[in-house]
Protein backbone atom coordinates (compact mmCIF):
# COMPACT_ATOMS: atom_id res chain seq x y z
CA UNK A 1 0.00 0.00 0.00
CA UNK A 2 1.46 3.46 -0.78
CA UNK A 3 2.71 5.22 2.78
CA UNK A 4 0.80 8.39 2.26
CA UNK A 5 -2.39 5.78 2.67
CA UNK A 6 -1.25 3.95 4.99
CA UNK A 7 -0.77 6.80 7.22
CA UNK A 8 -3.93 8.37 6.23
CA UNK A 9 -6.48 5.41 6.88
CA UNK A 10 -4.46 3.86 9.73
CA UNK A 11 -4.05 6.99 11.73
CA UNK A 12 -0.25 6.46 11.99
CA UNK A 13 3.00 8.23 12.14
CA UNK A 14 3.75 9.60 8.08
CA UNK A 15 7.92 8.98 9.22
CA UNK A 16 7.53 5.81 10.98
CA UNK A 17 3.95 4.20 10.70
CA UNK A 18 4.08 2.60 14.18
CA UNK A 19 2.74 5.57 16.52
CA UNK A 20 -1.14 6.88 16.23
CA UNK A 21 -1.30 10.55 15.35
CA UNK A 22 -4.43 10.91 16.89
CA UNK A 23 -5.75 9.85 20.41
CA UNK A 24 -8.63 8.26 19.26
CA UNK A 25 -9.04 5.61 16.58
CA UNK A 26 -12.71 6.15 16.38
CA UNK A 27 -13.31 9.22 14.14
CA UNK A 28 -16.71 10.14 15.47
CA UNK A 29 -16.07 10.16 18.60
CA UNK A 30 -16.43 12.85 20.80
CA UNK A 31 -12.22 13.90 21.08
CA UNK A 32 -12.15 13.08 16.96
CA UNK A 33 -9.81 16.26 17.14
CA UNK A 34 -7.55 15.27 19.97
CA UNK A 35 -3.68 14.41 19.10
CA UNK A 36 -0.57 13.11 20.02
CA UNK A 37 2.03 15.71 20.31
CA UNK A 38 5.10 13.06 19.42
CA UNK A 39 5.00 9.98 17.79
CA UNK A 40 5.35 6.90 20.41
CA UNK A 41 8.18 5.62 18.22
CA UNK A 42 10.39 8.02 16.96
CA UNK A 43 9.91 11.09 19.21
CA UNK A 44 8.33 12.92 15.80
CA UNK A 45 7.04 16.34 16.71
CA UNK A 46 3.69 16.32 14.61
CA UNK A 47 3.03 20.22 14.53
CA UNK A 48 7.01 21.30 12.96
CA UNK A 49 6.04 24.70 14.21
CA UNK A 50 3.08 26.75 15.87
CA UNK A 51 0.11 26.90 13.01
CA UNK A 52 1.28 24.08 10.92
CA UNK A 53 -1.80 22.73 10.94
CA UNK A 54 -3.70 25.84 9.02
CA UNK A 55 -2.43 24.80 5.63
CA UNK A 56 -4.17 21.48 6.07
CA UNK A 57 -7.41 23.71 5.58
CA UNK A 58 -6.56 23.90 2.51
CA UNK A 59 -6.76 20.10 1.44
CA UNK A 60 -9.54 20.01 4.20
CA UNK A 61 -11.39 22.56 1.43
CA UNK A 62 -10.19 20.34 -1.64
CA UNK A 63 -11.59 17.40 0.21
CA UNK A 64 -14.92 19.09 0.78
CA UNK A 65 -15.21 20.53 -2.92
CA UNK A 66 -14.52 16.72 -3.74
CA UNK A 67 -17.30 16.19 -1.45
CA UNK A 68 -19.56 18.49 -3.11
CA UNK A 69 -18.84 16.88 -6.36
CA UNK A 70 -19.45 13.64 -5.83
CA UNK A 71 -22.56 14.35 -4.41
CA UNK A 72 -23.45 16.47 -8.04
CA UNK A 73 -22.66 13.94 -9.64
CA UNK A 74 -24.91 11.17 -7.85
CA UNK A 75 -27.32 13.50 -8.26
CA UNK A 76 -27.56 14.37 -12.21
CA UNK A 77 -27.13 10.54 -12.65
CA UNK A 78 -28.85 8.67 -9.52
CA UNK A 79 -30.82 10.85 -7.27
CA UNK A 80 -32.76 13.56 -9.59
CA UNK A 81 -33.05 15.95 -6.62
CA UNK A 82 -34.32 19.35 -6.81
CA UNK A 83 -32.70 22.33 -6.06
CA UNK A 84 -33.63 22.28 -1.58
CA UNK A 85 -33.32 18.84 -0.94
CA UNK A 86 -29.91 18.38 -3.16
CA UNK A 87 -28.80 21.66 -0.69
CA UNK A 88 -29.96 19.27 2.34
CA UNK A 89 -28.39 15.91 0.58
CA UNK A 90 -25.31 18.16 0.07
CA UNK A 91 -25.34 19.59 3.85
CA UNK A 92 -25.56 16.34 5.13
CA UNK A 93 -22.52 14.51 3.57
CA UNK A 94 -20.59 17.68 4.60
CA UNK A 95 -21.68 18.05 8.21
CA UNK A 96 -21.53 13.88 8.27
CA UNK A 97 -18.14 13.46 6.44
CA UNK A 98 -16.44 16.69 8.51
CA UNK A 99 -15.05 14.64 11.36
CA UNK A 100 -13.13 12.04 8.90
CA UNK A 101 -12.23 15.14 6.37
CA UNK A 102 -10.90 17.16 9.13
CA UNK A 103 -8.39 13.99 10.20
CA UNK A 104 -7.18 12.76 7.06
CA UNK A 105 -6.72 16.73 6.04
CA UNK A 106 -4.22 16.67 9.02
CA UNK A 107 -2.76 13.53 8.07
CA UNK A 108 -2.25 14.23 4.26
CA UNK A 109 -0.92 18.00 5.22
CA UNK A 110 1.54 16.22 7.56
CA UNK A 111 2.48 13.31 4.54
CA UNK A 112 3.13 16.47 2.22
CA UNK A 113 5.96 17.13 4.31
CA UNK A 114 7.32 14.23 6.33
CA UNK A 115 8.88 11.41 3.55
CA UNK A 116 8.16 7.61 5.35
CA UNK A 117 11.69 6.10 7.03
CA UNK A 118 11.73 3.01 6.49
CA UNK A 119 15.02 1.53 8.89
CA UNK A 120 12.28 3.46 11.70
CA UNK A 121 9.47 1.27 10.71
CA UNK A 122 9.92 -1.70 13.48
CA UNK A 123 7.33 -4.35 12.08
CA UNK A 124 9.21 -3.86 8.26
CA UNK A 125 9.42 -7.41 7.59
CA UNK A 126 13.35 -6.16 5.83
CA UNK A 127 14.39 -5.03 9.07
CA UNK A 128 13.19 -8.19 10.96
CA UNK A 129 14.95 -10.30 8.72
ZN1 LIG B 1 6.89 7.91 14.18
Amino acid sequence: MNPIVYSMFKNKCPRCHQGDVFVNHKPFSRQFDQMHTHCSNCELKYEKEPGFFYGAMYVSYAMMVAVFVTLWVLNIWIFHLDSVPFIFLVLGGIVGLMTMVFRGARLLWMNFFIRYNKELDNNDINIKV
